[in-house]
């Protein structure tokens, strides 16, 4: 299918349009662990929404250890109560149901 909003599976276009928000980045050096969670907007102006996240795993450098290379996954959605929870419901249409 020929159409700009049709990304790879493991593109950053298409976690966004299955209302992704943030990706976490994790350490996997051992006696590291360290994890970041880093806005999608940030990492989608700066490599384009057709990265894919294999892409951003070879790319990272951990913060407190400088290995490069990292797991990488799209983080859950905020929850009630978490920031960027009602604009995220507002986004993506997501039913606010009462407690
Ligand atoms: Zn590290």
């Amino acid at each position: 299918m020929r159409n700009g909003w049709v990304y790879s599976d493991d593109a950053l276009g298409t976690f966004v349009r299955q209302g992704a928000t943030h990706l976490q980045f994790w350490c996997v050096t051992p006696n590291c662990l360290n994890r970041d969670t880093v806005p999608i907007a940030a990492l989608t102006a700066r490599y384009g929404p057709r990265v894919p996240l294999v892409m951003l795993a070879r790319k990272a450098r951990c913060r407190c250890c400088g290995r490069r290379g990292c797991h990488v996954q799209p983080a859950p959605p905020p929850v009630r109560g978490q920031p960027g929870y009602q604009e995220w419901v507002r986004r993506h249409g997501a039913r606010d149901d009462p407690p």
